[in-house]
């Protein structure tokens, strides 16, 4: 199975995309988490990525489309996309190459929340700073304060993650982003799932759509 997983910052998508994927033998290709890595160690795109990444900007098509197109060529198996494309730009990049690679995408998932929920769910989450697992004081806390419970790691807050990036993250989402919607519904690829309940809730509820769409 192909997914991708479109929302606004905030909605949950990695948390979702994290279990649902390991439950189904899935590739979990995050790209704002291999951009994450490669700003760690230090890589060419990692300098070129991070001013944008810090500034809530998105990094220049380019970049990350010739970044996820050698992921998803060495991935043999089926995958969930989370935060791309994120353009319309890159959708149609995305496009092209699964015609190249002849494996067509079976569906695009829009995770919802309600608005006013969003800002208190992105500077309540944590991350770990070492395996990239995402934690939320308020929905989702670590076992042990701080520290990560697959890894036991440091927990920390993303530096996007503050108050006045999230603003320019989600006007971001709102200009660039937000027209996949209509791109994906066009092409009778769109699914909702409803997140304002627990991670949990909301597998279940993919789970149901993705069978629903299969019937
Ligand atoms: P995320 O972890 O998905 O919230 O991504 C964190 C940041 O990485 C975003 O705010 C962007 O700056 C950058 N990023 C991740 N994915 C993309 C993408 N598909 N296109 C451009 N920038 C991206």
């Amino acid at each position: 199975m192909r997914l991708v997983f479109l929302g606004a910052p905030g909605v949950g998508k990695g948390t979702i995309a994290e279990t649902f994927s390991a439950e189904a033998g899935l590739a979990h290709i995050s790209t704002g988490a291999i951009l994450r890595e490669q700003i760690k160690e230090g890589s060419d795109l990692g300098k070129a990525a991070k001013s944008y990444i810090d500034a809530g900007d998105l990094v220049p098509d380019k970049l990350v489309s010739d970044m996820l197109a050698e992921h998803l060529k060495n991935c043999k198996r089926g995958y969930i996309l989370d935060g791309y494309p994120r353009t319309i730009e890159q959708a149609k990049f995305l496009d092209d190459l699964l015609d190249q690679l002849e494996t067509p995408l079976n569906a695009v998932v829009l995770v919802e929340i309600p608005e006013k929920t969003i800002v208190e769910r992105l500077t309540s989450r944590l991350t770990c700073k070492s395996c990239g697992a995402i934690y939320n004081t308020k929905n989702q806390p670590s076992e042990k304060e701080g520290i990560c419970d697959k890894c036991g790691h440091e927990l920390i807050q993303r530096d996007d993650d503050k108050e006045e990036v999230i603003v320019q993250r989600l006007k971001t989402y709102e200009s660039k982003t937000k027209p996949l919607i209509d791109f994906y519904k066009k092409k009778d690829l769109l699914l909702t799932v409803d997140n304002s309940g627990s991670p949990e809730e909301a597998v279940e509820n993919l789970k149901q759509v993705l069978s629903e769409k299969e019937e």
